[in-house]
C-alpha cells in the first residue's frame, strides 16, 4: 500500500466542516474589513524566499522543498506567504494609486520539518498583508480583526503577546549591546547560535534549546533601546489597543530576526496546544517591498496556522456537518426513474439529495443505510408507491410516516421541516 508522505496528511470528508467552518469565517470576517482576496502560485522562484525571508532564517537554511525544474530552473513550494503576496504586490503595480491594499489569502505551504503534533511538512495559513500605511491604527485595527475572528471561531484562551523591534534608526545600538552580552555566553550556547551571533544575533531569540532560552530570557531587551519614533508607535498602538478593549501583555523577547522587521511584532498562544502553542505571528515589514525591488511601501500582517485553529475549535462550534437532508430509496428497479427524476426536482429546489440505487436490498437494510448518512427524511419508492404515483416520507427524527403524490413532495417536506 501506497501511504501519503511523512508529514502530510489527508482531510477526510468527516473533518472537512471544521475546515470549512474555519475558511468560511475568515472570508465572511475579512471581507468585512475591507481585505480582498489574493491566491498566489505554490511555488515561485527560489532567490525570492532567499530574499525575503533572509539566508540566515531556519526556514530558508534548512526547511524548503527546492528543485529545479526540467530546464534548470531553481524552483521552491511556498514556505510562507508574506514574500509571494509581496511579489504579486510589486509585479501587478498595486501599489499604484493612492490608498491602502488590504490582502489575505488561505492555502497550503511546505516547510521540511520534523512532524510531531500541530507541526506538519503541508500545512495550511489564514495571512492577512496591509500594504500603504505605517500608522499604528492599521496594526490595531488588523490586531482587533484578529481577535474577533478568534472570537467568532470560538476560542476562548487566545492571550496576545506584543513587541516592537525597533527600526533601522535605533536597532543597531541594540545589537551592539546584544551582542556584547552574548559574546559573555557564547561558549555556553548550542551550536546553532554561534553561526547566529556571526550573522545575525538578534535570531538567538528563536532558539529553541532550553538552557540558550535562559540565556536570552536575560539579554538585553530591544524595548529599552526604542527611539523616539519607535516608541511612539508603540505607545500609540497600545492606546489604542486599551480603547478597543484587546488584552495584551508585552513580551520584551519577542523578536523577529528579519532585517525587514520593522517595529511591531506580535504572536498569540493558546494553552490547549501544548509545545507548539504559538496559534499565530505576524508584525510590521516596512522594509520588505522595498528590499524585494519594489517602491517604499510599509507593510503589516499576521499568518494563523489552519491546523491549530481547527484543533482548537469548541466541540460547540457550529460546524456544517453535510449530511444529506433526504435519502431516496427504490426498493424496486421500476423506481429507479422516479428516483432520479425526484431527486432532480428537490435538488433544484435547493435540497441535498442522495440516492443510492440498491433495488431489491430490503428496506430495512436500506433505512438503516439511511440512518448511518444522517439524513433527515427518507423518501421510499415501494411497488404501491410506483403504482399510485406517490412516494412515502418518513421523517427520521421522530419515525412519522405519511404518503404523498409526486407533485407534492417538496411541499410535505417543507412543512414537515417546519419551514
Ligand atoms: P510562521 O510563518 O512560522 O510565523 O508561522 C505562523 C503560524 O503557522 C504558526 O504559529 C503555526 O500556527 C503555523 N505553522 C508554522 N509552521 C507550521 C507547521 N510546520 N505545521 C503546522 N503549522 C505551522
Amino acid at each position: 500500500m501506497i501511504e501519503a508522505p511523512k508529514g502530510t496528511r489527508d482531510i477526510l470528508p468527516a473533518e472537512i466542516g471544521r475546515w470549512r467552518f474555519v475558511e468560511d469565517r475568515a472570508h465572511a470576517l475579512f471581507e468585512r474589513y475591507g481585505f480582498r482576496e489574493i491566491r498566489t502560485p505554490l511555488f515561485e522562484r527560489t532567490e525570492l524566499f532567499a530574499r525575503g525571508i533572509g539566508e540566515g532564517s531556519d526556514i530558508v537554511a534548512k526547511e524548503m522543498y527546492t528543485f529545479t525544474d526540467r530546464k534548470g530552473r531553481s524552483l521552491t513550494l511556498r514556505p510562507e506567504n508574506t514574500a509571494p503576496v509581496a511579489r504579486a504586490f510589486i509585479e501587478h503595480g498595486l501599489y499604484r494609486g493612492a490608498g491602502l491594499q488590504r490582502l489575505y489569502y488561505i492555502g497550503p505551504m511546505f516547510r521540511y520539518e520534523r512532524p510531531q503534533k500541530g507541526r506538519m511538512r503541508q500545512f495550511h495559513q489564514i495571512g492577512v498583508e496591509v500594504f500603504g500605511s505605517d500608522h499604528p491604527a492599521v496594526d490595531a485595527e488588523t490586531l482587533e480583526m484578529l481577535m474577533s475572528f478568534l472570537r467568532v471561531l470560538g476560542i476562548e484562551s487566545a492571550a496576545l503577546r506584543l513587541n516592537s523591534v525597533g527600526d533601522p534608526v535605533c536597532r543597531p545600538s541594540y545589537r551592539e549591546a546584544l551582542l556584547a552580552y552574548l559574546k559573555e555566553q557564547r561558549n555556553s550556547m548550542c551550536e546553532d547560535c554561534h553561526r547566529r551571533i556571526a550573522d545575525n544575533p538578534l535570531r538567538c531569540f528563536d532558539c529553541k534549546v532550553p538552557a540558550d532560552r535562559d540565556i536570552m530570557a536575560r539579554a538585553p531587551a530591544i524595548i529599552d533601546f526604542l527611539c523616539a519614533e519607535c516608541r511612539g508607535h508603540f505607545d500609540r498602538l497600545r492606546s489604542l489597543l486599551q480603547a478597543l478593549d484587546i488584552a495584551h501583555t508585552v513580551d520584551p523577547r519577542l523578536v523577529r530576526g528579519l532585517d525587514y522587521y520593522r517595529r511591531t511584532s506580535f504572536e498569540v498562544t493558546l494553552s490547549g496546544l501544548g509545545a507548539q502553542n504559538a496559534l499565530l505571528g505576524g508584525g510590521r515589514y516596512d522594509g520588505l517591498i522595498h528590499d524585494l525591488g519594489g517602491p517604499d511601501v510599509p507593510g503589516f500582517g499576521f499568518a494563523v496556522g489552519e491546523e491549530r485553529l481547527v484543533m482548537s475549535l469548541p466541540e460547540t462550534a457550529a460546524v456544517p456537518s453535510g449530511a444529506p437532508e433526504v435519502v431516496i430509496l427504490a426498493l424496486e428497479e421500476e423506481g429507479v426513474v422516479g428516483a432520479l427524476v425526484l431527486a432532480r426536482a428537490l435538488r433544484r429546489a435547493g435540497r441535498r439529495v442522495v440516492f443510492e440505487p440498491q433495488p431489491g436490498r430490503s428496506l430495512k437494510a436500506q433505512l438503516r443505510r439511511a440512518g448511518d448518512l444522517e439524513a433527515r427524511f427518507v423518501l421510499i419508492l415501494g411497488e404501491s408507491e410506483i403504482r399510485e404515483g406517490a412516494v412515502a416520507i418518513k421523517s427520521m427524527a421522530d419515525g412519522a410516516q405519511d404518503r404523498v403524490p409526486l407533485e407534492r413532495v417538496e411541499a410535505r417536506l417543507r412543512e414537515m421541516s417546519g419551514a
